[in-house]
């Protein structure tokens, strides 16, 4: 008998899954290691829905992993072809940026990217809003960045703003937290949770352990019913894998692209390219087109690498 149940946390091969009766440790079942030795996406991860299976003699095995609606996939560099599942089945996922210092443009861009590539609802959260003199007009200015997406600014230090996050974590949903450590996810998830339910770096860093050494991606499940996904994992470059979130997330460009002469069109030295032509313009700002450039390169070198290895 087969029992279902959520992955909360992954942690050296041992899941910790969330069941009814509350939460149970259990390590990497037979088939499930065989199918990872070919295919590292195989493996369990935050947010993933498995079955379990309980021996006589007590221990407790994943089993299965159960066909993912969403996940969030990093490019695992050279290493093999298939990459690494950050995280499974999140609803929205969120791009987190602190409004302070400034807001790292391309480092949203390239999340945004990767939310958008994932299948879920991308969204950028602008954090620590009370650190802005008015951090509406910085969400404004931020929003060429985000085509078609909505961009939020909130303060967990004073609950401010949480309303539009809210109906991510309504019940049955679960939304990913993607952003560089020290963006104030946790808080987020604290301020989310309405409870202290995840340490935040000012106590770690009173642990004396340091900024980065807390790396755990978990699953918290709210109590109205939701959940939240923190991925403190995802602030390595070169990250995209994929060229659909990449179109999505550069949805402006995309659509110029539709005005160039030839369907094929690169931009780069052909006649009448209407992406050129917005560039010259400046209705096109260099920054965006740069960045785009460089993630385009980015995916289409990993691609040409991955199809010489096959
Ligand atoms: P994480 O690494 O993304 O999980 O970030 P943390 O939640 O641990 O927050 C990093 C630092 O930013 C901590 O010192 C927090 O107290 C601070 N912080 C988080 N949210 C806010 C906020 O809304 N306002 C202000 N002023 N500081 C915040
Ligand atoms: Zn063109």
């Amino acid at each position: 008998d087969h029992r279902p149940g959520r992955v909360a946390r992954v942690d050296r091969g041992v899941c910790t899954v969330l069941r009814p009766e509350g939460p149970v440790r259990a390590s990497l079942g037979g088939g499930v290691l065989a199918a990872a030795a070919r295919d590292l996406t195989a493996l369990p991860c935050a947010g993933d829905w498995v079955l379990l299976a309980t021996w006589p003699d007590g221990p407790v095995t994943v089993e299965a992993v159960l066909p993912r609606r969403t996940a969030l996939v990093r490019r695992t560099a050279g290493k093999d072809a298939s990459g690494q599942v950050l995280a499974a089945n999140l609803d929205a996922a969120a791009v987190v940026e602190p409004v302070h210092p400034t807001p790292d443009a391309a480092r949203i861009e390239r999340l945004l990217s990767l939310a958008h590539e994932s299948g879920a609802e991308p969204l950028v959260v602008l954090t620590k809003a009370d650190l802005a003199a008015d951090p509406a007009a910085v969400a404004r200015q931020l929003a060429d960045l985000a085509p078609g997406v909505p961009v939020l600014a909130v303060s967990a230090e004073r609950g401010a703003g949480l309303a539009p996050l809210r109906r991510h974590v309504a019940p049955g949903r679960t939304l990913g937290l993607l952003g560089p450590s020290g963006a104030g996810k946790s808080s987020l998830v604290n301020a989310l949770a309405g409870a202290d339910v995840m340490r935040t770096q000012a106590i770690r860093r009173v642990d004396g352990k340091g900024r980065h050494t807390t790396t755990w991606r978990s699953l918290v499940p709210l109590p109205g019913g939701g959940a939240v996904l923190d991925t403190p994992g995802v602030r390595a470059v070169g990250l995209l894998d994929g060229v659909v979130g990449l179109d999505r997330a550069f949805a402006d460009i995309a659509e110029l692209a539709t005005g160039c002469r030839y369907a094929d069109c690169a931009h780069d030295a052909e006649p009448a390219c209407a992406v050129r032509d917005a560039l010259d313009s400046g209705e096109l700002p260099a920054r965006r087109w740069e960045s785009w450039r460089r993630l385009q390169r980015e995916v289409a070198y990993e691609g040409g690498r991955r199809a010489a290895r096959l």
